[in-house]
């Protein structure tokens, strides 16, 4: 971690599936800030179109004229494996085109300026992140670094490095990484320190886009945070109802017309967009209709929705989330009567059915509404980075964070048994040590395979890396030991080290090099290249101003020799050479729209110089 100043700005950003968000402290306040739409949330869009990169809003705008080259959900994508059944799931369902890159990464091939490229989740995120830097920049009117960036709390440790080294191809430096839910309890915390007297019990409810996290903490008089437990579904939220409906209009379109349209993804994207209209409609009304024209092969598709029918749709996710409740209040080894607040988050929480069994769930307890669903994670991320950076007042300084290990870690001993070093919802920073011995007479080496997850069986949970230590003394089975170190810091990242004991020789693993992850050489790189982009999008706003300033100096010096025609007060053999300007420029600019920044600034340079008498 690099050492802030006070006056580098430091700021929160909540990097959603669907939405983003991002917050600064500016004269000593956290405010979330509006981009260049006046939107307090941009979607997570990311196009590929010739002329430019119109990141978020714009891209979502024309993402059904252009579904096969913009991109959306990279967070369903970063840091998993290509061969993922969840991943393989997503790319039936996308418009844009998946392929398995290098040791079983996903890429996502776009055609852009007329070439195919492939990007990493990564990459796609990078570009996201970027835009939420860009939109602080404007703002606080100066250049940003560092950031504190969320994650969901049930984000194993490849998706937590995955989404840092989005971070950095952006060019942030990533301060601190925190989960989801955790953001949201700072919000409420420093939203109702006067009420919190004590310590309180909190419970974080956050359904999304694409992911479900829960969190239960205490807070002590709205300062000091402490995580008893996380939980969560990295794949389940709206999108998830979205298909759910999508699927549903495709059968009705099957059963009416007898014709398939699940091949054709415009119609496919229409009706997605469509769909999540409805929804959200469904949350204040109980009926509503999608209705698309010429949806496929010509015909008009009209279907009523209603309310009831969208919750017999989803209640199997709806029900998962309960079960997942219980899950977190057994590893918090809390009862429900001890939850004081129950905390919504996340815009998926504004679904009736989920507030009901939720509210039903907690025996009629009142749900907590007061933060904002959409911004306070980004809110809770700029109290930590202001914190961190020293910037704020009292109140955002003096917050302390005790996070928790999401899942558990540990090594596979002989026979697939996965051995937990550190169990789930530990606190963190935190380490252990365990002893092992060899399993064969004079073993010289033991391969230790490092893994994460809830399962038994090893390979059962996700393989973080692998190492071996070698140089073991001869000796009889069961008598060489190797000591294997586990240790996470503030940032949920996972150093494993083992030594010999009799010899004191140590090798390290450091998860972040490992397994497919991206190398130094290969973020360098993306760095480059998405600094080569950001300059090919400067490169054309430029290039489109020249343009414009070129239209619009045309079109003064028409409107000026009319009002000259009228009066005959200029000298005929100027007025010639000016409308032979005036043509040769209105003739130039038709042919060379492509045309350089350069040739057009010489352009508008010329065509002033030559109506200097009428200007
Ligand atoms: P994320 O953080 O995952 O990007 P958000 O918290 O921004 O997600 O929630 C986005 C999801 O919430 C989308 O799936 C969107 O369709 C859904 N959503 C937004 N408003 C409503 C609403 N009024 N009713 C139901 N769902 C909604
Ligand atoms: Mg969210």
């Amino acid at each position: 971690m690099e050492g802030i100043g006070n006056d580098t700005p430091a700021i929160g950003i909540d990097l959603g599936t669907t939405y983003s968000c991002v917050a600064v402290c500016k004269h000593d306040r956290i405010e979330i800030v509006p981009n260049d739409q006046g939107k307090r949330t941009t979607p997570s869009y990311v196009p590929f179109v010739d002329a430019e990169r119109l990141i978020g809003d714009g891209a979502k705008n024309q993402a059904s004229m252009n579904p096969a080259n913009t991109i959306f959900d990279a967070k369903r994508l970063i840091g998993r494996r290509f061969s993922d059944s969840k991943v393989q799931q997503d790319i039936k369902l996308w418009p844009f085109k998946v392929i398995q890159g290098a040791s079983d990464t996903p890429k996502v091939v776009v055609t852009y300026k007329g070439q195919e490229k492939e990007f990493l989740a990564e990459e796609i995120s990078s570009l996201i992140l970027g835009k939420m830097k860009e939109i602080a920049e404007v703002y606080l009117g100066k250049v940003v670094k560092n950031a504190v960036i969320t994650v969901p709390a049930y984000f194993n440790d490849s998706q937590r490095q995955a989404t840092k080294d989005a971070g950095t191809i952006s060019g942030l430096n990533v301060i601190r990484m925190i989960n989801e839910p955790t953001a949201a309890a700072i919000a409420y915390g420093l939203d109702n320190k006067s009420n919190i007297v004590g310590k309180i019990n909190v419970l974080i409810f956050d359904l999304g886009g694409g992911t479900f996290d829960i969190c239960i903490l205490t807070i002590d008089k709205g300062r000091v945070f402490e995580v008893k437990a996380v939980a969560g579904d990295i794949h389940l939220g709206g999108e998830d109802f979205d298909n759910r409906m999508v699927d549903h209009c495709v059968l009705e379109f099957k059963r009416k017309w007898n014709k398939d349209l699940s091949g054709n993804q415009r119609a496919l994207g229409r009706l997605r967009f469509a769909c999540e209209k409805a929804k959200r409609i469904l949350s204040c009304t109980t009926h509503t209709s999608v209705e698309l024209d010429c949806l496929h092969e010509g015909i008009d598709f009209s279907m009523k929705f209603t309310r009831a029918k969208f919750e017999d749709l989803n209640m199997g996710s709806f029900n998962k989330c309960i079960e997942t409740l219980e899950t977190c209040l057994s590893d918090a080894k809390m009862e429900k009567s001890c939850v004081d607040q129950v905390i919504l988050v996340g815009c998926s929480t504004r679904i009736p059915k989920v507030q009901h069994i939720l509210q039903e769930y907690f025996d009629g307890k009142k749900l907590c509404e007061s933060l904002n669903p959409d911004e306070a994670v980004a809110y809770g991320a700029g109290v930590l980075a202001s914190s961190l950076s020293g910037c704020g007042d009292k109140s955002v300084q003096d917050v302390v964070l005790l996070d928790v290990t999401s899942l558990s870690l540990g090594i596979d001993l002989k026979g697939n048994v996965f051995d937990v070093v550190i169990p789930r919802n530990t606190p963190i920073p935190t380490s252990n040590a365990k002893s092992y011995v060899t399993t064969e007479d004079n073993q010289s080496v033991i391969g230790i395979n490092v893994y994460q997850g809830e399962r038994s069986r090893s390979t059962d949970n996700h393989l973080l890396g692998k190492f071996s230590i070698s140089g073991i003394p001869p000796a009889p089975k069961g008598v060489s030991s190797v000591m294997v170190c586990f240790e996470i810091d503030a940032n949920s990242i996972l150093t494993v080290s083992a030594s010999i004991i009799s010899t004191g020789k140590i090798e390290k693993l450091i998860i972040s090099n490992e397994n497919g992850r991206l190398s130094n050489e290969e973020i360098e790189k993306m760095v480059t290249d998405a600094e080569k982009y950001r300059a090919e999008d400067q490169e054309f706003k430029k290039k489109a101003d020249a343009c414009n300033a070129l239209e619009d100096c045309l079109y003064k010096v028409q409107k000026k020799i009319k009002v000259y025609n009228i009066k005959k007060s200029v000298d005929p053999e100027n007025l010639k050479e000016i409308e032979k300007a005036i043509a040769k420029t209105t003739k130039w600019l038709k042919e060379n729209q492509a045309a350089p920044f350069s040739e057009l600034h010489l352009m508008k340079v010329h065509l002033k110089f030559v109506c200097k008498p009428l200007l």
